[in-house]
């Protein structure tokens, strides 16, 4: 099932899982296991993260450069088949512009049809290490928005085609859009754009292009979600915007993730954690409770669903289900 019509049908808020691919090494059952503790709550679906491959370029001997694979992880649809082969529920793999021509997507997403797969979370994707900007594939899409509108134009395989003929002369045609598309947004502004305004306006290309529903990035404070509503729906957007929440799990992430996402910490979650110091435990506590704070209140405001932004850890974000859910 489509995420807007899970979305459009849904009489309650539910949580969004979402999950980052394996590095390589990993097993397929030690995946599946990892994700394991997630289906004691039936989860609608399960987002998987996609990431381009790192490189590196060390100089030789003879003063020449070679290029070396640092990182590179399972891709997302293997991820989404693997996922699909042993639970039943519904997957949906982000595609990011960075590193590949628009042709390159549209043969990956052949491949997701291939798979019956038909929702997708569409990014830019950041910069590669070392690189100041996100710079564009050549052949490639520069921004999201650009990305919405290639999906949009995809046709299907003939035999999706097929299929959509077959329906259209029976009288029942179903929607000739193949993908449900959610997009990324930035309560607290995309790092790079000048100001709120004009990245709301950005989110709003990525709508008029086709999107379905929008996933923020993380936060600590509510009010900057509910202020961010009001401000996408006075510039026109009115497609839902779910929630997405990350737990803080150590201290050192206080400093960590506002440097990589460009968000605030509240002074009170802050000084909690620091007051707890060196006791993990006490660190992971606060982070989690205040997670399960932040969740139902958004749950008590109406939100459609709840994104959890995983990042490899199952333990938090299972207690914060069981409570809020
Ligand atoms: P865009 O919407 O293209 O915006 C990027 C910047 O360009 C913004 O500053 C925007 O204001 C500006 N902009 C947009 N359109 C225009 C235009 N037409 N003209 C001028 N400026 C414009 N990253 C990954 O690598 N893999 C993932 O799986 C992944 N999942 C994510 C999931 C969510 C829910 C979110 C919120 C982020 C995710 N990211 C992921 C991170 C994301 O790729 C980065 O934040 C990236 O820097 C921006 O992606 P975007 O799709 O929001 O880009």
């Amino acid at each position: 099932m489509k995420v807007s019509e899970i979305l459009a049908n849904s009489q309650k808020a539910y949580p969004s899982i979402e999950i980052v691919p394996p590095l390589r090494g990993i097993t397929k059952n030690e995946l599946l296991e990892s994700i394991a503790p997630f289906m004691e709550f039936s989860p609608k679906y399960i987002n998987v993260t996609s990431h381009r491959d790192e490189y590196e370029f060390r100089q030789e001997e003879d003063g020449t450069f070679s290029r070396h694979l640092l990182r590179n992880r399972i891709n997302e649809t293997t991820v989404c088949a693997a996922i699909m082969s042993r639970y039943d529920v519904e997957v949906v793999p982000h595609l990011i512009c960075g590193g590949s021509t628009a042709e390159e997507i549209e043969s990956r997403l052949d491949n997701l049809e291939f798979l019956g797969i038909s929702n997708i979370v569409a990014l830019r994707g950041d910069s590669m290490t070392g690189e100041k900007r996100f710079t564009a594939t050549p052949g490639g899409y520069r921004y999201a928005s650009e990305l919405v509108e290639g999906i949009r134009k995809y046709q299907g395989s003939p035999g999706y085609q097929r299929k959509r003929k077959i329906e259209k002369e029976n009288g029942n045609e179903q929607s000739d859009r193949y993908f449900c598309i959610g997009v990324g947004a930035y309560p607290e502004k995309h790092f790079e754009a000048p100001n709120i305004e004009t990245d709301i306006l950005n989110l709003k290309k990525k709508v008029d292009a086709g999107a379905d529903y929008i996933i923020t990035q993380m936060f600590f404070d509510n009010q900057v979600y509910y202020d961010f509503v009001d401000r996408c729906r006075a510039a026109g957007i009115d497609i839902p915007i779910i929630p997405g929440l990350k737990p803080i799990s150590t201290a050192r992430q206080i400093a960590m993730l506002p440097e990589s996402f460009s968000l605030d910490i509240p002074v009170e979650l802050t000084e909690a954690i620091g007051k707890a110091g060196d006791d993990r435990k006490a660190v992971y506590d606060i982070g989690t409770e205040w997670c399960i704070m932040q969740c139902r209140d958004l749950i008590r405001k109406g939100v459609p669903a709840v994104h959890f932004y995983t990042m490899g850890k199952s333990e938090n974000i299972t207690r914060i289900l069981r409570e809020c859910f």
